[in-house]
């Protein structure tokens, strides 16, 4: 049974130590922060991981500490429908070629309404404690939901 985990270290995403951080008060009023670095002209046929991103862009770090509840998603029940990409506040459900591919844990942040538009029974994404390991949530996703008779 796959995880469906995309994490930081295959990401390549790192979290911004404080001493490489910008405070905001440091930086001098209209200031234009570059998103990526060197030539971005073709930055649109560029898949998200493949572009050139700067240290000011908020795909280089990572807000996974403030999350106290995740998403696990459960390759086995989803159907692609791509709903959770589209609703997804922050951009965080990875899709490729229209097949759901995991969850951004660096940028996700446990808001669950992947989980309330996924239409699946059971749901291919539920939300856990963040302590949680995905394996065990996994292995005891709950079971098809029967309809009751009238
Ligand atoms: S919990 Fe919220 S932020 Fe995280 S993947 Fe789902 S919709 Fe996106
Ligand atoms: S909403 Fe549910 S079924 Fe649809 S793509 Fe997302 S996880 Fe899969």
């Amino acid at each position: 049974m796959s995880t469906g985990v995309l994490g930081t270290e295959k990401r390549g995403i790192r979290e911004l130590g404080a001493e490489e951080k910008v405070g905001w008060d440091e930086v001098t009023r209209g200031v234009v922060l570059d998103s990526f670095e060197g030539d971005a002209t073709d930055i649109v046929h560029k898949k998200a991981e493949e572009r050139n991103y700067s240290d000011f862009n908020s795909y280089t770090a990572t807000v996974a500490s403030w999350r106290i509840i995740k998403p696990v998603y459960n390759r086995d029940i989803c159907i692609d429908c791509q709903n959770c990409w589209v609703w997804c506040p922050d951009t965080s459900i990875i899709s490729r070629d229209k097949q759901m591919l995991g969850i951004d844990y660096d940028h996700c942040k446990g808001c669950g309404v992947c989980v309330e538009v996924c239409p699946t029974n059971p749901k291919s994404l539920l939300m856990y404690s963040e302590a949680t390991d995905n394996d065990e949530a996994l292995a005891g996703w709950p079971q098809k939901e029967k309809k009751e008779k009238k």
